[in-house]
């Protein structure tokens, strides 16, 4: 057999062996025939196109290219005309069989597929899915039957039989098992999430309460998580592991979520066009009229928080509704009456701190400000129950939004904060508060949802954990945030790569293939260089985060001389920059550091935490129970940000390298979010 080099740019830089069938070369070209035409076009994505000739004469042919435009071609021009192979003329269901395996071969068999509405196809094992943005007949429990206890090829390309081997396979081995969804925002991550986990409950079998349960979690996961973007209608600002145990028999018998790096600032910013998480515009739709004066609400174009995107509805999503959906979920997931009623509190203040007004003011020739006295203030400090007597005083929530308290040589100083400032602090107490919610919210949801397995049981119980994950992100100005995304997406890559390269070895060998001189790069360099060798950049950026005269440029500084020499690194070009930059596997993001050691430390100052701490709201003390516990000292040193999500992520990629991994690959075919459309050079 023939071998040829097969490189795969968008999936990573490893060089793969394949068999390859004999290239067909017709000497003379008809009517009728299929031709790649590479139209040379210079543009930065350019591949060949599928085209089909029509008129074949003696000077001239005329060739009409898969998106319907007509091309004359002429004798000299016939370099750009190449014989298509019979594998790429109708597709096929797995890429593996492609003769013209490469990135046109790939784009156009997807592309045909989808043209008919056959949005799976297979590259072995691993499933490649096309978001149709239509909902197709596809998902029946007719289907669900259909694929039970079939083998991968069986039955046409489909997410039911991924979840049909991840059972089956856990079963047969006794293995865990886990799926890892990717693809870039839109590109349906959730939405095959939710397929496999409907999947899986049905072929389980029981309609248990617990299944029902587990099913629940979702829409409550998504009212605080997700938000429309300009991407997603409802894009997931938060990454998500679902463990589904089974008893032997095969019986769903509890989960457990656990959630990654939520977007706070969402809840404060928005860009034009995108929202606030759902439940904000659900809750001001859904409530009842009494509610909602009880926690002085109104519409959502009252709120600072809600209309900076100039956009509080969504088309095709009716708030009120799912509110009702919410709220059933909640039940369902235990969450008590006393506790919703304190969740909708919780928000209700963070929508009327949004509307605080300030006014700039000089205080001993120093930049300070005062909140306005209002009706927003009042109903804040009242929903908060923040006071030092047994009254509500707003006063107190003035005062710690607009000064700080310094502590100097055993002296307590207040000092006033611009208006700048003092904006920051009330965000952050915002973010603060949103992002405890939601944490304690997924332990709501895990306190009913997970039961610990009991020692005898370990044995015998296993697991389908289902990770549905930010995608590798590099956008015009990139920020701490896309760094600990874009280091999770390393990692997940290097898991792939790996994972992938193991299966090919094991195949050649089953072919009795000589694979001795398969080289392949991982991405262990730019790991190395991010998060493993000492003095990496995450180890760099958390030790200016605590040290107190730490600066982002210190920082920047820090990394260049440790970094400057490494082919992964990509230093500022001068002294004033302040970005830097990493080669990673998917291409050079560059990311500004201004506010990079503020994000990475994460605290909250003293005066707010003892705001929370004097509060008569029981639950907002709960949940910031931990910071409150700790004592201003103790929180200095607490875990950054970066740190937190790197112990995180080793946990998940621990969890991952014991279980038998699936990939499923998801693709975005059009930025308009409408059904059949395939752009092949977007993105
Ligand atoms: P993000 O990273 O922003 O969270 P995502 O990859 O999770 O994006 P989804 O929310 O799953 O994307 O999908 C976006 C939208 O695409 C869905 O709301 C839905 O309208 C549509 N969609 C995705 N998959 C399917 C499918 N299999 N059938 C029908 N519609 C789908
Ligand atoms: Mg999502």
């Amino acid at each position: 057999a023939e071998v040829v080099e097969d490189q795969d740019r968008d999936q990573g830089k490893w060089t793969l062996l394949r068999n390859v069938n004999q290239a067909l070369k017709p000497t003379t070209i008809l009517a009728g025939d299929y031709v790649w035409m590479d139209l040379k076009t210079g543009r930065e994505f350019d591949v060949p196109i599928g085209a089909v000739v029509k008129l074949c004469d003696s000077g001239q042919i005329q060739v009409v290219d898969d998106e319907g435009n007509e091309h004359w071609i002429s004798p000299q021009n016939a370099s750009h005309i190449k014989p298509m192979h019979p594998t790429s003329i109708h597709g096929v269901e797995d890429m593996i069989r492609l003769g013209d395996l490469n990135e046109a071969g790939i784009l156009r068999n997807l592309l045909i597929r989808y043209r008919e509405h056959l949005i799976y196809t297979y590259t072995g094992s691993i499933l490649v899915a096309v978001n149709p943005y239509q909902l197709l007949p596809i998902y029946s429990p007719e289907q669900i039957r259909l694929y039970t206890n079939k083998k991968i090829g069986e039955m046409p390309p489909h997410i039911f039989a991924i979840a049909d081997n991840c059972y089956f396979n856990m079963q047969r081995n006794n293995k865990d098992q886990c799926c890892i969804i990717s693809g870039e925002s839109g590109a349906g991550k959730t939405e095959s999430t939710k397929l496999i986990l409907q999947f899986l409950a049905a072929i389980s079998g029981q309609h248990s309460w617990i299944e029902q349960q587990v099913l629940e979690a979702n829409p409550i996961l998504e009212a605080f998580g997700n938000a429309k973007t300009i991407r997603n209608d409802n894009s997931s600002r938060f990454g998500k592991y679902i463990d589904i145990h089974f008893n032997k028999r095969g019986a769903i018998e509890g989960a457990k979520i656990e959630q990654y790096l939520l977007e706070k600032s969402r809840v404060c910013r928005q860009a034009q066009d995108e929202r606030n998480y759902h439940v904000f515009y659900c809750m001001l739709r859904g409530m009842t009229m009494e509610q909602k004066k009880k926690l002085g609400l109104g519409k959502a174009t009252d709120y600072n928080y809600l209309a900076m995107g100039n956009c509080t509805t969504c088309d095709g999503r009716d708030d009120s509704k799912e509110y009702a959906n919410i709220r059933s979920a909640m039940k369902v997931l235990m969450f008590t009456d006393t506790e919703n009623w304190e969740i909708s509190k919780l928000l209700a203040a963070i929508l009327h701190m949004g509307n605080l007004q300030y006014e700039a003011r000089t205080y001993d020739n120093l930049d300070a400000c005062e909140v306005v006295q209002s009706a927003s203030l009042i109903t804040a400090a009242s929903l908060l129950e923040v006071s030092v007597s047994t009254v509500v005083d707003p006063q107190d929530v003035m005062n710690c939004l607009t000064s700080r308290t310094i502590i100097t040589r055993g002296e307590t100083v207040s000092t006033p904060l611009s208006m700048e400032q003092a904006l920051d602090v009330r965000d952050a107490f915002v973010k603060g508060i949103y992002g405890r919610l939601f944490v304690w919210i997924v332990e709501k949801i895990n306190a009913a949802i997970y039961r610990p397995p009991s020692q005898e049981l370990k044995s015998v119980r296993r697991s389908i954990g289902l990770l549905d994950i930010f995608g590798f992100e590099n956008f015009t100005v990139n920020s701490f945030e896309q760094l600990c995304i874009n280091f999770a997406n390393e990692n997940l890559q290097q898991f792939f790569v790996r994972h992938v390269f193991k299966l090919e070895q094991e195949e050649y060998n089953l072919e009795n293939i000589n694979w001795q001189h398969i080289e392949f790069t991982d991405n262990q360099d730019a790991l190395d260089m991010i998060a493993i060798k000492p003095m990496n950049i995450i180890s760099l950026i958390d030790e200016e985060s605590k040290f107190p005269k730490g600066t982002d440029a210190t920082m920047l500084h820090k990394l260049n001389s440790q970094h400057k020499l490494n082919t992964n690194y990509i230093p500022p070009k001068n002294n004033y920059e302040t970005q830097f930059g990493i080669n990673h596997f998917a291409g050079i993001v560059y990311y500004e550091t201004k506010g990079f050691l503020e994000k990475n430390r994460d605290t909250l100052h003293g005066d707010i935490i003892q705001l929370v701490h004097s509060s008569k709201n029981k639950f907002i003390k709960q949940i910031f129970q931990a910071d409150v516990a700790m004592g201003a000292e103790t929180r200095k040193r607490s875990p950054t940000l970066s740190s937190q999500f790197k112990r995180s992520l080793e946990l998940l990629m621990r969890t991952l390298s014991v279980c038998q991994p699936f990939f499923v690959r998801c693709i975005k075919p059009n930025e308009y979010k409408k059904p059949m459309i395939f752009s092949p050079s977007f993105s």
